[in-house]
């Protein structure tokens, strides 16, 4: 399958033409296939479920994309969601997760957050610190209600990926040490209200070292052995998400192949063990179901290089400002000849540029062009910044 095709000059994606979008036109706007999005949760949900117990479950992680029609597309698809805020609490609520489907990551999860999901009554909070679990344990007691928890353990493995996703290293805020789990126990001991269910682990986004995966659970398998046979029986093992996609090739086999085999490398150290497997997948999910459609403003040569200014830049889409990040860029019509632009935006900052030296068809100002792959962390990091209005998001 080749989602990005031109015929006759115009530019199709997943076998639908582009050409009209520019007619109704308004500002950027992020466009995301919800049937392409079904399809990959689809695809993720029969791969993990391969083998797997009853009870093992996908919970979305929602910061990659929250975009109403995604989620529902994802509810659909029997998915819960994996959440980092109050404010992403209530986008799941609103968008039909029921409490039962939520659980709750982050390291800075607040009075009024943790509040909130002891009246929900969510599944499950992810205990990030011992700080953070005395604050549980207190406001559980207070309100007399009751929650799980699992407590994210950070592996202390170096992750081949960008240093700003990697989490599952020393060096990263991210989970507790091991050493830490004595004195966390003590605390859930005195507790009535506050039950402790396993461990979990998020080593880091866009993985595509399999090794690194590899070696996060092997430990964590050794750890659930070893809490298995001092008496804290782990009844979830929450493995994280992460696994990357290819952004600078659209190579479908070779991503649905890693997908194969990190859904072996799962079973083979957790496919033996009685506990409910549960993982977070965000950017596998959507990150190719999503483009950002923009215009061509100015282009301007300034003897060294050529500029194509658009009107979205990192405000809109901050990836490649903060990690690098690599998106293909594809004009809505193809003109004749080629030429090396650097893509910025209107932000008055030099680290606002979208793509540096990059060959492209020919553009003139006034042209549309569609930033690829941006399903995930392309809308939910856009900003305000300049005073620029946000993009639009629609459906496609
Ligand atoms: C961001 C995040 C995820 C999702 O990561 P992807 O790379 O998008 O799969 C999962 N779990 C936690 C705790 C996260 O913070």
């Amino acid at each position: 399958m080749k989602l990005w095709t031109f015929k006759d000059g115009e530019l199709y994606f997943n076998n639908k033409g582009l050409g009209a979008l520019a007619k109704v036109y308004e500002r950027p706007t992020y466009y995301y296939d919800v049937s392409l999005v079904s399809q990959r949760a689809d695809l993720y949900s029969n791969v993990l479920y391969q083998n797997g117990h009853k009870n093992d479950k996908i919970f979305y992680a929602l910061k990659a994309n929250s975009y109403s029609a995604v989620l529902s597309g994802i509810h659909r698809s029997g998915m819960g969601v994996d959440v980092v805020s109050g404010g992403e609490i209530r986008i799941a609520m609103t968008n039909g997760f029921s409490p039962a489907e939520i659980i709750f990551s982050g390291v800075g999860k607040t009075v009024d957050e943790i509040a909130m999901s002891l009246d929900l009554g969510i599944r499950q909070i992810n205990v990030e610190s011992v700080s953070e679990l005395k604050r549980i344990v207190t406001l559980a007691e207070q309100k007399k209600r009751h929650i799980s928890v699992v407590f994210r353990i950070n592996p202390d493995v170096d992750v081949q990926t960008h240093p700003y996703i990697a989490t599952g290293f020393r060096d990263n805020k991210f989970g507790m040490s091991q050493t830490d789990l004595p004195e966390l126990f003590q605390i859930v001991k005195k507790s009535t209200y506050v039950k402790w269910q396993g461990i979990s682990i998020h080593i880091g986004s866009q993985i595509l070292e399999l090794k690194n995966l590899d070696e996060a659970f092997s430990k964590t398998r050794k750890l659930v052995d070893s809490l298995n046979s001092q008496g804290h029986q782990v009844h979830r093992c929450d493995l994280g998400g992460g696994l990357g996609i290819f952004y600078d090739k659209q190579n479908f086999q070779t991503e649905e192949s890693l997908l194969l085999d990190y859904g072996k490398l799962v079973s083979q150290y957790f496919g033996d063990l009685g506990c409910e497997r549960q993982f977070e997948p965000g950017r596998w999910i959507v990150a190719h179901a999503g483009f950002l459609l923009c215009q061509v403003q100015y282009i301007k040569n300034n003897g060294y290089k050529t500029f194509v200014i658009l009107d979205s830049g990192m405000n809109h889409l901050l990836r490649p400002s903060l990690y690098g990040a690599y998106h293909e860029i594809y004009p809505l019509i193809e003109r004749a000849g080629h030429a090396e632009y650097e893509f910025v935006g209107p932000i008055c900052e030099s680290g606002d540029f979208i793509a540096k030296q990059r060959k492209s068809s020919f553009l003139q100002e006034g042209d549309f062009v569609v930033i690829a792959d941006t399903g995930a962390y392309g809308f939910t990091m856009a900003n305000h910044y300049n005073a620029h209005l946000l993009p639009i998001q629609a459906v496609f």
